[in-house]
């Protein structure tokens, strides 16, 4: 996403020679929905490409949280106000629809190339000309150099160039473990056509979290009302004593219905439309805080420096952030000098890094407060949940409290960086 978004941010601010190197060989059309919050939405509409996208996406008008267990209803928070209040609604949609939509976007500007199945490793330069090695897949195609302008490092959690970059610097980074996965599930209409409380879910407009200690369950409907997607969280098992590098896995139906083994018939009876051979758990990894995105002429993009719990649902909005920002803040360069480039990266840094980390800290903790187990903690969580019934006081499921909404979606991240450009460059 992040990648995506550098290249046509990058297109529509007139630069010219903008090449794209993907080691997959597609966009790799992960089957999973993913929220379009209202600051993803303002970046991807100036960028041309929002139209596109919401077509095929679903309008949250509420949410509810319950309890697992029991289905019972912790909270329901409206969400209309939020179009009117950010100009943008809360919407969901599937993630190929997302990234498809960028993909589209950037096939407009023939100065964006793409060189899918070509893996970038092995940065031997991070400026005033950085340069990597290109590696095609096709075997009977040699690996060549690439030099560059500027290189972004978009390549993902398991981002080469972030290593390659604070190996160069001589900073020790650290994995940090969340305990957590994740199954990714998509149910399609015609599988529950004849279960008519599935069919209300998937026809209606609701984003739904069941919780229950160390585990939780988001569902929404996604691809214009014709997909359940359904997102877990679990204590992780499979990937603990794995290496850093499992991050996806085959997993088994029988252990994902033990997991949520107490939550309520429903939700059992969601899971089972799961087919056999079609669980996939993600390992939820995080990183510690880096000191710094940038060296020289390159700076790490998206989940390469700030990999975020999905319990706010912004990972990918931050990734398109820092898209629009890098954008800007490299048209606004007085000179192309390797030295203004390295000033305008840390332009971006400045806009972006502390927002993200913040954001990064929110969804850990908003997932602590939905896992708590027995105990005061709970109680307290608790009664925050019966307040708010009777209409006042936070939401404990961070997303959707109205304070935490401002802070994420009332922050204009182009508006901000063409705003302290000159600050921030001096
Ligand atoms: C369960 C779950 C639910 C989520 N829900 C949401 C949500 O609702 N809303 C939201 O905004 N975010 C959500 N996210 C987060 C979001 O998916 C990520 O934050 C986002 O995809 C990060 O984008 P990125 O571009 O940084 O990395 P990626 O999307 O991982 O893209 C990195 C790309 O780089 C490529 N690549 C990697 N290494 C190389 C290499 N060496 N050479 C060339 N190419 C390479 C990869 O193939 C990949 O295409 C969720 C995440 C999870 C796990």
């Amino acid at each position: 996403m992040g990648g995506l978004t550098c290249a046509l941010a990058l297109a529509q601010e007139g630069f010219k020679n903008i090449d794209v190197y993907e080691s997959a060989s597609d966009l790799g059309f992960v089957g999973a929905g993913i929220q379009l919050a209202p600051n993803m939405a303002r970046v991807l509409d100036r960028l041309g490409v929002w139209k596109g996208i919401e077509a095929e996406a679903v309008n949250i008008e509420e949410t509810s949280v319950r309890v697992g267990a029991t289905d019972s209803e912790l909270a329901h928070v409206p969400l209309q106000y939020i179009k009117d209040t950010y100009g943008y609604p809360h919407m969901v949609g599937h993630r190929s629809s997302l990234s498809n939509g960028l993909y589209q976007g950037c096939l407009r500007y023939p100065n964006i190339k793409f060189h899918f199945s070509t893996s970038a490793a092995d940065v031997d330069s991070f400026g005033p000309r950085p340069s990597f090695t290109a590696t095609p897949r096709d075997s009977s195609q040699a690996p060549y150099r690439v030099e560059a302008d500027v290189l972004l490092g978009a390549d993902g959690i398991k981002s080469n160039t972030r290593v390659a970059m604070m190996e160069k610097l001589g900073i020790q980074t650290g994995v940090k473990d969340t305990n957590q996965a994740a199954y990714r599930i998509m149910i399609h209409k015609d599988q529950i056509k004849d279960d008519p409380e599935l069919l209300a879910l998937i026809n209606g407009t609701k984003v739904t979290r069941w919780i229950g200690e160390k585990r939780h369950i988001i569902a929404y409907p996604v691809s214009n009302n014709t997909i359940y997607n359904l997102s877990t969280v679990q204590p992780d098992t499979n990937f603990a004593a794995a290496t850093n590098a499992t991050y996806t896995t085959r997993g088994s139906k029988k252990t994902m219905l033990e997991v949520f083994g107490d939550f309520c018939p429903m939700v059992q009876r969601m899971l089972s439309y799961v087919p056999e051979g079609e669980v996939c758990e993600w390992k939820l990894r995080v990183h510690e805080p880096l000191e710094t995105w940038t060296h020289e002429s390159t700076a790490l993009v998206g989940d390469a420096c700030h990999p975020t719990l999905p319990h706010l649902a912004q990972g990918a909005a931050q990734a398109i952030e820092d898209g629009a920002v890098i954008a800007i803040a490299l048209s606004l360069l007085p000179d192309t000098t390797p030295a203004s480039i390295a000033k305008a990266l840390k332009v971006y840094e400045k806009v972006r890094k502390e927002r993200a980390y913040a954001l990064v800290e929110l969804a850990a903790a908003s997932g602590r407060a939905l896992h708590l187990g027995d105990g005061a903690a709970k109680e307290e969580r608790d009664k925050q949940f019966a307040a708010l019934k009777k209409g006042n006081g936070p939401v404990p499921d961070k997303w959707a409290d109205a304070d935490v909404q401002k802070i994420i979606y009332g922050f204009d991240c182009q508006l901000e960086t063409r705003e302290k450009f000159n600050e921030y460059f001096a």
